[in-house]
């Protein structure tokens, strides 16, 4: 392998390794009943007031000159470039002989499947080690198959996951691909229709409007909002929840939902969201304790939730400019409790 991937580093001088058994401790607390019933329990004892919503300007949704709704992907989607590995391939000289040698040889390792058997060039992928390939070539008694026909190849050393990874990956070897066309969508920004544009821009204004808070949405109404309070959890997501007025009896409150946050939830927030099995967030601006931006812990791709949502980072201003320049900063998921 020639391509090593980086995506989390040093969190506040906490190592990797122990932040990660941190959080798995806390994926696997937070999903459990008994912190439902804590967290439930600490909420319908409320011992604080809601605090007032900030003033902020409010944005001309008319005149709205700029949205970027950016979608927060995996990086083994938007890298644009590729792992490959040495293979050893056959040189036939003798073409009309291809056929006859595929059908002698073992199919490819199950981790090279996506490779095709045979290159632009008419030569064959044999094994991944030269002394594999002398045997099989020697155990083919053929004479149109010599061992000095061997030579080593560059070969892509994953399937690709992206069409562009798929453009990159044919230069090196034929590669079989099979596009994900809702991951294309997000990646050349054609998911953004204008429905979705004005839906976005809609409750994205009444977020704001909020100050710091959250709305969740599903089947195109509002299903519950929410402000912080100076109650110990009262992050403007578990305010939202414990807001919530249709209770179903069911622990999936929102299925479906979409969620409009101001501020990038913390971890609590972003694994009560998972909880709440919501489909999209779409959250303003980056906080200093949030886990899903970019460069960050994106807690949201993390193989070991039992629930994934998208998240888009949505970018709004208007003739005036951003109207985020009154919103309070001190977020409740923006500072360390
Ligand atoms: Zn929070």
């Amino acid at each position: 392998m020639h391509m090593m991937r980086m995506r989390h580093g040093k969190m506040g001088g906490v190592t990797d390794a122990s932040c990660r058994t941190l959080f798995s401790i806390f994926f696997t607390t937070c999903q459990t009943p008994q912190f439902q019933a804590i967290v439930n329990n600490c909420f319908s004892k409320k011992m604080t007031m809601d605090a007032p919503p900030s003033k902020i300007r409010k944005l001309d949704c008319s005149s709205v000159t700029k949205l970027e709704v950016h979608p927060i992907l995996d990086p083994a989607l938007t890298c644009e470039t590729i792992a490959s590995t040495s293979f050893q391939a056959l040189n036939l000289v003798n073409k009309q002989v291809i056929g006859q040698i595929i059908g002698g040889l073992n199919e490819l390792p199950e981790s090279f499947q996506h490779l095709k058997r045979v290159g632009k060039d008419g030569s064959v992928l044999i094994s991944e080690t030269e002394e594999s390939a002398k045997q099989i070539i020697i155990g083919l008694k053929n004479d149109d198959v010599r061992i000095e026909d061997l030579k080593t190849v560059l070969v892509p050393s994953k399937k690709p996951s992206t069409r562009r990874q798929f453009e990159v990956s044919k230069l090196l070897w034929s590669t079989a691909f099979h596009p994900n066309h809702d991951v294309e969508k997000l990646l050349d920004g054609s998911f953004l229709t204008d429905s979705l544009r004005e839906y976005v821009i809609r409750y994205t204004q009444r977020v704001i409007e909020m100050g710091d808070g959250c709305i969740a949405v599903q089947s195109n109404s509002v299903l519950s909002s929410g402000c912080p309070s100076t109650h110990p959890l009262g992050h403007p997501v578990m305010e939202m929840v414990r807001n919530l007025q249709k209770r179903t009896g069911s622990d999936y409150l929102g299925t479906g939902s979409d969620v409009f946050l101001v501020n990038e939830p913390c971890a609590m927030c972003s694994m009560a969201l998972v909880h709440f099995r919501i489909k999209r967030l779409f959250y303003v601006r980056n906080s200093k304790n949030g886990v899903l931006k970019d460069d960050g812990w994106q807690l949201h791709l993390e193989p070991s939730i039992n629930h994934h949502y998208e998240v888009f980072r949505v970018n709004i201003h208007d003739e005036s400019g951003s109207n985020l320049d009154n919103v309070d900063s001190n977020s409740l998921c923006t500072l360390a409790k």
